[in-house]
């Protein structure tokens, strides 16, 4: 059965990982901007990275049979130097119309700081100018319930965004009812040793459905998996859920979501 990671840093990557994916069934991925590990020292590093996301990654992709997408941002923890962030909330609009960029992402907030804010706000008026999808990442540990609660606040403050047209990623047992609650989407990252684990992400599914959630990897260059998703499918299939709700986390739910971008094919 075919499957999308829809969260997944390929850029971190080697190409033996793109073979085992294929050989999974992976047939998409999606690639949110993020940190790459180091604070890039100006506007053109990010020119680059778009570049690297629109052009060089979706022909990697292409020889393993997987189709490439991508969200362009400049994430949160590069965003506290404003003005930064601004010359590179400028470059974006000429990289929108790219075949396979779908939207704003991940943006969001990683310390919680006003600066963050500031041009977390930005983004979500960027993606409503341009009626883009969103997909936000939560800040980590104690952080993340009130992180996510601001940045709903924050898009719900804007007016113009349909929240079922943002995913809000990395969410976790004490975020998940919240995110889905709003009217929002919700991922859940499935990390070898924080996050979500494929058993976590299994009980949440149990306890709270299987409507506007998916499973992702969120695989980087640190210590992750990219595997993840065909692992948490063997362990609800382990459990016994029917093959219909193990096809819809992994392939259904991303489809319908990122087929909202009007760019999204399999
Ligand atoms: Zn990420």
């Amino acid at each position: 059965m075919p499957y999308i990671d829809p969260h997944i840093h390929m850029v971190s990557r080697t190409t033996d990982d793109y073979q085992r994916m294929a050989q999974a069934g992976c047939v998409a991925i999606t690639e949110p901007a993020f940190w790459a590990g180091f604070d890039r020292s100006s506007a053109a590093g990010f020119a680059d990275y778009f570049r690297q996301l629109t052009d060089t990654e979706p022909a990697r992709a292409a020889q393993f049979g997987i189709k490439h997408f991508t969200w362009l941002c400049i994430n949160p923890k590069e965003a506290e130097e404003v003005s930064l962030a601004r010359e590179v909330l400028a470059l974006i609009p000429s990289f929108l119309d790219k075949p396979n960029v779908l939207g704003i992402g991940e943006i969001g907030l990683n310390k919680n700081s006003r600066n963050e804010i500031t041009v977390l706000e930005e983004h979500i008026a960027l993606a409503a100018k341009f009626n883009k999808l969103i997909l936000v990442h939560t800040p980590h540990l104690e952080d993340k319930l009130k992180g996510t609660r601001l940045i709903m606040d924050a898009i719900a403050r804007n007016g113009a965004i349909d929240p079922g047209r943002v995913l809000i990623d990395h969410v976790e047992e004490h975020t998940v009812k919240a995110v889905l609650d709003r009217g929002y989407w919700a991922g859940m990252t499935l990390y070898p040793d924080s996050k979500m684990t494929p058993q976590r992400a299994a009980d949440v599914i149990e306890v709270y459905g299987n409507e506007r959630i998916w499973i992702n990897s969120a695989g980087d260059w640190g210590n992750s998996d990219p595997l993840a998703v065909p692992k948490c499918r063997l362990e609800m299939r382990r459990r016994g859920h029917k093959d219909e709700t193990v096809q819809k986390i992994s392939f259904g739910n991303p489809v319908t979501f990122l087929s909202q971008s009007g760019k999204f094919h399999v």
